[in-house]
């Protein structure tokens, strides 16, 4: 049992981490693209129905390969959520375009997809669904408006890996996805990500980018013989120590998903009476999406009474946290011209959502601390 503080999020080691780093070490290469890298690739992509996969540095950097593979440029639009973390949205704004937020479901927070056609415009280059909380947003709607447009479909899918949606795994809907193995996220190397290429046309050119815009990878697979600058490209590749760890944590899904869906079932089971007894609301998954169990959240009923429970929580060593403030009203959204009122469900969701403690290593002893601070709770 923790003494202190229950912290919000903690790494957790599945058991290989620091032996595949050892052997990384021993194998002498250190640089992106070596055994582990290769060995997280094949796994990740049958993990994506074959499609072909590149670890990067993160997410964020995932996102930006994503945006520089749809040639986005100044005087372009992506439709994004505002209810999502900055780098959905900076890494197509650095490229030039403007954000066009669109509001979330009041059920899944999840991007409202029967708001994304009146904000089309000639001008739209890309819909970025994220899948809040690994909760498939309605994607038949999202890619029927997208494909009879030729728009492409970015998934950031940093929350919904070993997610699904009507049978078939997140990340695999769009032309392009991105996953996130931040140290917050189910599985994990500290910083990492991963760009999953579902579209084959933009196999190739996502080599060069993330090879400092070089067919390096072309050459030492003995198809050129000598290696060149090709394109624009950034480094976007992990070293292969930071592979080995995620290999690691990756071949122990099994274990860890059920850890956190036991963890996450039983909050629902134990804060359920509780919580409808006050108004206040629980996670919802629609019946055809399969979820990862990457956060649990409750919605209270307004901001003031969210803020006391985090005090409350608190006062009894519990860390819960919120998130997401409305990008449209943050001072970068703003100068895009968006106005308090425009997104007004994620203004709301914002103000009185709740994140409790889930990581894989939360022991039960310390659930339940953070189960009965959460009851005490009026
Ligand atoms: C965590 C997260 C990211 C960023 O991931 P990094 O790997 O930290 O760059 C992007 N989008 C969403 C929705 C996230 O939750």
């Amino acid at each position: 049992m923790t003494v202190g503080t229950i912290p919000f999020n903690r790494p957790s080691l599945r058991g290989n981490e620091l032996s595949y780093i050892q052997d990384a070490v021993a194998r002498g290469h250190l640089s992106g693209d070596g055994y582990y890298t290769k060995r997280c690739h094949t796994l990740l992509g049958e993990l994506h129905g074959g499609s072909r996969v590149f670890l990067t540095t993160s997410c964020t950097h995932a996102l930006e390969m994503a945006a520089l593979l749809l040639e986005v440029k100044p005087g372009d639009e992506v439709i994004v959520p505002s209810f999502t973390f900055v780098s959905t949205v900076n890494a197509f704004v650095l490229r030039g375009a403007r954000p066009v937020f669109v509001d979330i479901r009041p059920d899944t927070f999840n991007m409202d997809e029967s708001q994304v056609v009146s904000r089309l415009t000639p001008r739209t280059r890309a819909i970025v669904p994220v899948h809040y909380a690994g909760v498939a947003c309605e994607m038949d709607s999202i890619l029927e408006i997208a494909g009879s447009r030729e728009i492409p479909v970015v998934e950031d899918n940093a929350h919904g890996l070993f997610g699904a949606y009507r049978g078939k795994p997140l990340g695999t809907l769009g032309a392009l996805s991105t996953l996130s193995f931040h140290e917050t996220k189910n599985v994990s190397c500290g910083e990492g990500g991963a760009l999953v290429v579902n579209d084959p046309r933009y196999v190739e050119r996502a080599e060069i980018l993330r090879e400092k815009g070089t067919d390096r990878s072309r050459f030492f697979r003995g198809e050129v013989d000598r290696y060149t600058w090709a394109d624009i490209g950034s480094s976007y590749l992990p070293s292969d120590l930071l592979a080995a760890f995620l290999l690691a944590q990756l071949e122990e899904r099994e274990s860890s998903q059920a850890r956190r869906r036991e963890i996450w079932t039983r909050y629902v089971r134990e804060l359920g009476p509780w919580a409808n007894s006050r108004g206040i609301g629980l996670p919802v998954a629609p019946a055809d999406c399969s979820q990862p169990w990457h956060l649990f959240h409750l919605l209270f009923p307004s901001l003031e009474v969210r803020q006391a429970a985090i005090a409350h929580l608190k006062e009894r060593g519990v860390h819960a946290v919120f998130h997401y403030l409305p990008l449209h009203l943050s001072p970068m959204g703003l100068r895009f011209g968006s106005r308090p009122g425009d997104c007004p469900v994620t203004e709301s969701v914002s103000d009185r959502i709740l994140r409790l403690p889930l990581y894989t290593d939360l022991s039960v002893d310390d659930q339940s601390r953070v189960l009965d601070a959460m009851l005490a709770f009026g």
